[in-house]
């Protein structure tokens, strides 16, 4: 007997018949002498009306005291979700309890809509649990030290769920949501796009971060700190497949690098539309130019994604990095007005119009030849690399976005990503 957690995504909450096929796919679990913990999100688009609701009455949220108030809000779409579930539960015949975060109480700190676990009192589950209870816990919310509600941000509740699996010291957190695991990229752009059977977290963190929206980044980062084994699954299979094929489905996220891992090099292409490109031209190579562009571009909470300066000619140098598109506009009014006065005629452009596309797997680490692959790849399409990154186990290439698609596609293909694996 393994006490399992189970975490179902808004869709697969997101009527009530759905909810009845979630409970019956719990209560064969249950049955199969499994201990269950559920963590569901709330109803598909509940979060956004929420959202949509507060907006109309408060447009701009700037004040903690604000956006206290979201949280307040938001975290109810969750609360409806544990005590459907429950009483769908119970409609299966099983003993079921459902907790809000408070209730647990799974504590966090007190930055409201992206608030972080700090704490997760496991008694009250445990005493449930021993007493033959299922135990459904709400996603995305918790409670912080005064006792005020808080959420995780959006898509939150995969980290809730791996979160309590941690607590709990769970057998493994199995997460079903609308896909059936983890592509070697995104099946809409590339058809030959392939399941992975296993991932190491490592590349799951870098897939993640690099735009794959399958799991909560933070989730990821959570499950890889206490080694919660990890699995992304369909919801979508009939709620009574058989149990041990339904628990060697989807992908699972694995820590030791075992004779079951795929040996691929590159295990996935993943990639990011929402970049833009920023650079100074002829700053002067100093110490310190680095920190008087990026300081007041940090000071603005302005994330800074890729950043390169090149070699330097007759004392000056072009500067150049990328931040999300949403905060193109803003920093380039900041580098205008606070930065372009003090460096001595330098030239500011800018491109909104770039995106990323990186080759992820930990394979790079002991084969060489890997990034100068990806580049002839690229080459050979005529597709001009304008930035790159790499880091132990991904290459990222900064390109055109009219290129993005093409270039996923050459790469899956030069990878040999659409042959299939273990
Ligand atoms: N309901 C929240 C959201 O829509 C949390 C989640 O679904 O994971 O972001
Ligand atoms: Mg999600």
């Amino acid at each position: 007997m393994a006490l399992i957690v189970h975490k179902y995504g808004g869709t697969s909450m997101g009527s009530p018949e759905r909810i009845r096929n979630v409970a019956k796919r719990v209560a064969k679990w249950a049955r199969a002498g499994h201990q269950m913990i559920v963590v569901p999100s709330a109803m598909s688009g509940e979060t956004n009306r929420l959202l949509g609701l507060a907006k109309e009455l408060s447009p701009e949220m700037v004040t903690p005291s604000m956006l206290r108030e979201l949280d307040m809000i938001a975290s109810t779409g969750e609360q409806v979700s544990v005590g459907l579930l429950s009483l769908a539960l119970q409609a299966e015949g099983m003993e079921a309890v459902s907790y809000a975060g408070w209730q647990v109480p799974i504590r966090t700190d007190s930055s409201f809509t992206k608030a972080r676990i700090e704490s997760i009192d496991d008694s009250r589950v445990r005493a449930d649990l021993a007493a033959g209870k299922v135990v459904v816990i709400t996603g995305f919310q918790g409670v912080d030290a005064d006792g005020n509600i808080s959420t995780l941000g959006r898509g939150g509740s995969d980290t809730s769920a791996v979160a309590v699996a941690a607590a709990l010291k769970a057998e493994e957190c199995l997460i079903y949501t609308d896909v059936d695991g983890v592509y070697t990229t995104d099946p809409r752009i590339v058809a030959e796009a392939r399941r992975l059977h296993t991932i190491s977290f490592e590349e799951m963190l870098e897939m993640a971060s690099l735009g794959s929206k399958v799991l909560q980044i933070r989730s990821v980062e959570f499950a890889g700190k206490y080694r919660v084994p990890l699995r992304v699954l369909s919801s979508f299979t009939p709620w009574d497949i058989d149990i041990d094929e339904e628990a060697e489905s989807g992908t699972l996220i694995t820590f030791e690098e075992d004779e079951k891992m795929e040996q691929a090099v590159v295990s996935g292409i993943a990639f990011n539309r929402d970049e833009a490109k920023i650079s100074l031209l002829g700053v002067p190579d100093k110490p310190g130019i680095a920190f008087h562009i990026l300081g007041p571009v940090a000071e603005a909470n302005i994330d800074v994604d890729v950043i390169i300066q090149n070699v330097s000619h007759d004392g000056r140098t072009d500067f150049s990095f990328t931040v999300h598109r949403n905060d193109y506009q803003r920093t380039m009014d900041l580098l205008k007005s606070a930065v372009l006065p003090t460096t001595g005629g330098a030239e500011l452009t800018g491109d909104p119009k770039i995106c990323k596309v990186s080759i992820v797997g930990i394979g790079m680490r002991s084969h060489v030849g890997v990034a100068s692959k990806m580049f002839r790849a690229l080459a050979e399409e005529g597709i001009n690399i304008q930035m790159i990154s790499t880091s132990e186990i991904k290459t990222s290439v900064v390109i055109d976005e009219k290129y993005m698609e093409l270039a996923v596609r050459t790469l899956h293909k030069a990878f040999d990503l659409e042959q299939t694996g273990s």
